[in-house]
């Protein structure tokens, strides 16, 4: 038996269908949602991240800008920066893009960015909505994550969930989405003791520790849902090998560039076993961005207090107390 794989780009498809439909009525009422992407210095990863944003916004007709400021830029200027959008009717999202180089005080940053506009979901007053069950902006990842088991059909009531990792980011908001959504939620960290023993009992495990490959089939119950969510680059040629051992498409795309993605979970001992998987790459990543796009469609209509059109993909408000 293999897992059943849950693609995420398929579901990232599905969305922005959705979204295209929903955006189309919202330009018929003289509403163009805006996401303004801050991007300082000149990491390559970020590069592609806050392109890629920026094109995912052009393709549906959002308007987008890309602010590119320079790797020396201080705390104060950005905070001007992000005050200035604040104060923009025609940008709904603000998203500073992370990591800030060291002079910067990220916390600080991100703090000044009105929790209206807060797309990414960080601000700790949308953190404060989402644990306490109220309208906000959702973080992308785990809303994504949300969406992945739902429009995939995978129960989570009733469900035993496990997440390893308690970022701000992803850990912790996953993990209150579950509980909200009324799985019954442990979550796990670099300090768990007997790791893999607590995993076994998940019905739903989400691994995003950040550990490539760490993830092996002695943590997966047979027949649990694995929604991977770590991603790192191998470039070893041995650890190439070790993790997708015959697979002539990894080896090729590793020839081509040097590396290829593997997640926290070793494909090797777990698609055996699992139920259910997210692949990397096509699983969780594509609906980052996605969610991105919602959040923003969302933030413009938050701010003018519209509703939602139905069976539109919302980031996941809490169904129960
Ligand atoms: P992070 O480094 O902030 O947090 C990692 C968490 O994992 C920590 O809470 C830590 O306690 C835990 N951890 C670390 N080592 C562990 C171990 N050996 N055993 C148990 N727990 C351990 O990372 P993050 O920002 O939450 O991201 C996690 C991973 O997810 C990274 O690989 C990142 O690249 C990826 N990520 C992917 C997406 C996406 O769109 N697919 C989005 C965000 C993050």
């Amino acid at each position: 038996m293999s897992a059943r794989i849950l693609r995420g780009n398929v579901i990232r498809d599905q969305i922005r269908e959705e979204l295209a439909e929903e955006l189309q009525h919202l330009h018929g009422a003289g509403i163009r949602p805006g996401l303004a992407v801050i991007l300082v210095g000149s990491n390559p990863a970020s590069e592609i991240y806050t392109r890629n944003k920026v094109k995912s916004c052009e393709t549906l007709g959002i308007h987008s800008e890309r602010l590119i400021l320079p790797e020396k830029t201080t705390t104060e200027d950005l905070l001007s920066r992000v005050e200035e959008l604040n104060g923009r009717d025609e940008i709904d999202g603000i998203l500073v893009q992370l990591p800030l180089p060291s002079q910067v005080d990220s916390k600080r940053v991100l703090l000044a960015v009105s929790p209206d506009k807060d797309v990414d979901g960080f601000h700790p007053v949308n953190m404060g909505n989402l644990l306490t069950q109220r309208p906000g902006l959702v973080p992308c990842t785990p809303a994504g994550i949300l969406e992945i088991l739902k429009r995939s059909a995978i129960p989570i009531e009733g469900q035993r969930a496990v997440v390893i990792g308690r970022s701000d980011i992803v850990g912790k908001p996953v993990a209150l989405l579950l509980m909200h959504h009324n799985a019954t939620v442990t979550i796990c960290h670099s300090r768990t003791r007997d790791l893999p023993e607590v995993c076994r009992e998940a019905d739903i495990l989400v691994a995003a520790l950040g550990k490539p490959g760490m993830v092996n089939g002695n943590f997966v119950k047979p027949g649990a849902t694995v929604i991977d969510v770590g991603i790192s680059p191998l470039t070893d040629r041995a650890e190439v090998v070790r993790f997708f051992p015959g697979d002539a498409k990894r080896m090729e795309e590793f020839e081509r560039k040097g590396s290829t993605l593997l997640g926290d979970v070793d494909p090797v001992s777990v698609l055996p076993l699992a139920g259910a998987i997210t692949p990397v790459p096509g699983g969780v990543g594509p609906l980052t961005i996605a969610m991105l796009m919602v959040n923003t469609v969302r933030a413009a209509r938050l701010r003018r207090e519209l509703h939602a059109a139905s069976g539109s993909a919302q980031p996941t408000v809490p169904v129960a107390s």
